[in-house]
């Protein structure tokens, strides 16, 4: 594989308390070409974070004071941050702890012990993707359909030009449905965009999941809530709009 140019190489802030792990995924990655910083706790990397953001967060989830899910929650609160990818570490391999993860903003989870390998694989994955969106961004594609306008290069959704507050989540979760409105989604196929990750954890991922987020969708579209129709015991669809072509 290709080194990385130094002066075009990735930023990776790794939050990780435990000194020992928290260097060893510093040299992998500085091995791999990738610019390290470390933070050794939440206050740190938030503090790090403000003054020059990275392209990319791997955050250990149990840190103490300020916990991992703090700080990622605080990444995706904050415009100035809210698009860094974040890969988090977690010492279980619970299910419930991945969805939280997932359901707080992680693109990606990555369960203790893992093997340096396996940790350069998805960062390398997620760098590659996010650089990929950023392309298909740059043109500022947006989907309209009646009054909702989705804009997939801010990731921003206005209804009748008035912004609505949702969550990434949310987002994926609207972009899939109105992407391909009028045609009936299944629940396993909407997980998957809203996960933006691998099969393997979508096909664990119960799909009442779905269900929660479509509910607090319909809630936040207002009278275009109900363009998402349940279609039973299979998935949704979005009803077009009266101006949208077939
Ligand atoms: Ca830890």
């Amino acid at each position: 594989m290709s080194q990385l140019d130094a002066s075009d190489a990735s930023r990776v802030l790794v939050v990780e308390d435990e000194a020992e792990i928290a260097a060893m995924i510093a040299y992998q990655l500085t091995r791999r070409g990738y610019r390290v910083e470390t933070a050794l706790t939440g206050t740190a990397a938030l503090d790090l974070l403000d003054r020059s953001p990275p392209d990319l967060v791997v955050l250990d989830r149990m840190l103490p004071g300020v916990s991992g899910d703090a700080v990622l929650k605080s990444v995706r609160s904050n415009p100035a941050t809210r698009g860094i990818p974040v890969l988090v570490l977690t010492a279980k391999r619970e299910e419930e702890d991945r969805i939280t993860g997932l359901e707080l903003g992680a693109d990606d989870y990555l369960a203790k012990p893992f093997s340096p390998r396996e940790l350069v694989l998805r960062v390398e994955a997620i760098l590659r993707r996010a650089q990929g969106e950023a392309r298909s961004d740059s043109g500022g594609q947006i989907i309209q359909s009646g009054a909702l306008k989705l804009n997939l290069g801010a990731k921003q959704v206005t209804r009748d030009g008035d912004e609505l507050p949702l969550t990434r989540i949310e987002f994926r979760l609207l972009r899939a449905l109105m992407g391909r409105r009028g045609r009936t989604q299944s629940r396993d196929r909407l997980l998957a965009d809203m996960w933006e990750t691998r099969a393997d954890v979508v096909s664990r991922v119960q799909t009442r999941t779905v269900d929660m987020h479509v509910r607090r969708l319909r809630g936040k579209l207002g009278p275009d809530g109900n363009r998402i129709e349940t279609v039973r015991g299979f998935g949704y669809r979005f009803r077009n709009a009266p101006g949208d072509k077939p």
